[in-house]
C-alpha cells in the first residue's frame, strides 16, 4: 500500500489512511475513557505538531488490528497455561523497526519462533501457546530521557512510533505522523501472522499471536474498540498488551486502560514490586479471578529474585487469583561494557530463569513459560553460548534498543530451562 523510503516518515500517509472507515461490526467508544485524565509516564512529547489531532482522528476511525474472536481464543489459551497444561513462549525483538515489517521479515520471525516453540513443546509434552513481541512493539520506555552522543545530548530513541535512532537532533524529534506508520506496518505484519494461523504445529496451540508494551496512550488509546455483538469492549492493536515496569502504577493511566478491555492483559514485576502492589494489580485487572485474563511477567534480576518473588508468589497465590507466571530473564540483567554497549550473559539470563521455575514450583505453581527478547537472524548482542565474550558482540550487533539472544542461545536457554535435568 505505502512505501517508506525515507528516514523521515512521511506526512502523506496521513492522506492514505484517513479514508479507511471502521468495520462494521465494532464500533468506537461513546464516552471520554476513564484514564483520559489519570496520569501516564514515559509518554512522547508531540509538542504542538500541527498533524496531532489529525493523526488521532485517523487512528481512532481505523479498522481494528485484531478481532474480538482472536482475542477470546487467546485468553481460552491461555487459562489452560493457568491451570498447568500448557506454557507459554512470547519472543522477538525489544523494539521492532518499521524496516522488518516486510512478509519475509515476518516470516523469519515465525519461524524462529515456531522452531522455540517446537523446542519447548518437546521437553515437556505440552501444548506451547506461541507469542510474538510482534505487530505493534515500536514504543520503548526509557530510563533517561536524554543520552549524550560524541557531547551533544540527545533525546533517547523511544521507538520508531515516536522517534527515529539516527543520532541528530532532527532524527530525535517526536512525529505524531509515526503513530500512523505504526499503524499500518502493524498492520502489514498482522496480516502475515494471520495467514501462518491455524496452521497448528504437531502437539502446539493455534498461533502465534502478537503482543506489545501498551506504552502510548495516544496510539492504543485510539484503538480501544467495541464488539458490537457483545458491548465488549477491546483493545483493538495487539491481541495481548503488556505494561511495562516504569509504567505499571495500579492508579495510573496504562492500568486503567488495560483494565477496561476484555484481551488477556500482562503486567512486568520488576525489583520495586512489593506484594501489596501486585495484589493491588490483581484487583484492577482480575477482580473476578478469571484464569487467562492476567499474567504477570517476572523480571527481577538474578541476584534479587529468590528473596523478592517468593511473597509475591505467596500473596498472589493466597489471593485465589489464577495468574499465568511468566520469566522474562533478560531486563534484570543487563550490563553495559566500558564501551558503552549493553550486553547480557547468558549464564545469568538461565539462572534467573531457572529460579523462577524452582519458585513457583515450591510454592505449587505453574511457572509458566518464557519471555525472551530473541532475533531471528545470527545476532552477537549477548554473551554465552557461540558469542564468546565483549570482543566478539560488536561482530553482529543490530538491536535498536536492548541486546536479543539469537536461536542458539535462546535454545541453550529452553533446554536448561525445560529439557532434562
Ligand atoms: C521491554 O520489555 O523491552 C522493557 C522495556 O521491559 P521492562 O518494562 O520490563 O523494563
Ligand atoms: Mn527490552
Amino acid at each position: 500500500m505505502v512505501f517508506l523510503n525515507a528516514d523521515i516518515c512521511r506526512a502523506d500517509l496521513l492522506v492514505e489512511l484517513e479514508g479507511i472507515v471502521v468495520r462494521d461490526h465494532v464500533s468506537n467508544l461513546r464516552h471520554t475513557p476513564e484514564w483520559e485524565h489519570l496520569p501516564a509516564g514515559q509518554q512522547p512529547q508531540w509538542g504542538d505538531h500541527p498533524a496531532y489531532e489529525r493523526v488521532k482522528a485517523t487512528l481512532t476511525a481505523a479498522p481494528p488490528l485484531v478481532l474480538p474472536g482472536e482475542v477470546r481464543e487467546l485468553r481460552d489459551r491461555l487459562a489452560e497455561v493457568a491451570a498447568g497444561e500448557a506454557h507459554v513462549l512470547q519472543i522477538g525483538d525489544c523494539a521492532e523497526s518499521f524496516y522488518e515489517s516486510t512478509p519475509d521479515h515476518t516470516r523469519a520471525k515465525i519461524e524462529a519462533l515456531d522452531a522455540l516453540a517446537g523446542r519447548l513443546g518437546h521437553h515437556t509434552g505440552r501444548g506451547v501457546v506461541r507469542i510474538g513481541r510482534i505487530g505493534g512493539q515500536y514504543a520503548k520506555p526509557r530510563s533517561t530521557p536524554f543520552e549524550v552522543v560524541d557531547g551533544v545530548e540527545l533525546p533517547a530513541f523511544r521507538g520508531h512510533m515516536v522517534n527515529a535512532e539516527g543520532r541528530s537532533p532532527e532524527a530525535r524529534k517526536h512525529d505524531p505522523v509515526r503513530m500512523l506508520w505504526a499503524y499500518h506496518f502493524s498492520d502489514e505484519v498482522q496480516r502475515t501472522l494471520r495467514g501462518h494461523r491455524g496452521a497448528t504445529l504437531h502437539g502446539v496451540h493455534p498461533g502465534p499471536w502478537s503482543s506489545h508494551d501498551a506504552l502510548v496512550m495516544d496510539y492504543t488509546g485510539a484503538l480501544v474498540r467495541v464488539d458490537e455483538a457483545t458491548g465488549d469492549r477491546f483493545l483493538g492493536s495487539t491481541h495481548y498488551p503488556w505494561v511495562g515496569e516504569r509504567t505499571g502504577d495500579p492508579g495510573h493511566a496504562h492500568v486503567a486502560l488495560l483494565g477496561s478491555v476484555i484481551n488477556p492483559v500482562a503486567c512486568k514485576i520488576g525489583p520495586r514490586s512489593t506484594p501489596d502492589g501486585v495484589l493491588a494489580l490483581c484487583r484492577a485487572l482480575d477482580p473476578h479471578r478469571e484464569p487467562g485474563r492476567l499474567t504477570f511477567i517476572v523480571r527481577m534480576g538474578s541476584a534479587d529474585i529468590g528473596t523478592l518473588l517468593p511473597p509475591v508468589v505467596r500473596a498472589v497465590r493466597d489471593a485465589g487469583h489464577p495468574v499465568v507466571w511468566l520469566s522474562d530473564p533478560m531486563h534484570g540483567n543487563t550490563v553495559k561494557l566500558p564501551s558503552g554497549i549493553k550486553v547480557r550473559h547468558l549464564d545469568h539470563l538461565v539462572d534467573e530463569a531457572l529460579r523462577f521455575r524452582d519458585i513457583l514450583r515450591a510454592h505449587g505453581q505453574h511457572p509458566g513459560g518464557l519471555h525472551l527478547e530473541t532475533a531471528a537472524e545470527d545476532v552477537t548482542e549477548c554473551i554465552g553460548g557461540p558469542v564468546h565474550g565483549p570482543d566478539d558482540v560488536e561482530r553482529h550487533y543490530t538491536t535498536l534498543c536492548d541486546p536479543r539472544l539469537n536461536s542458539e542461545q535462546a535454545a541453550h536457554l529452553v533446554d536448561r530451562v525445560f529439557g532434562p535435568a
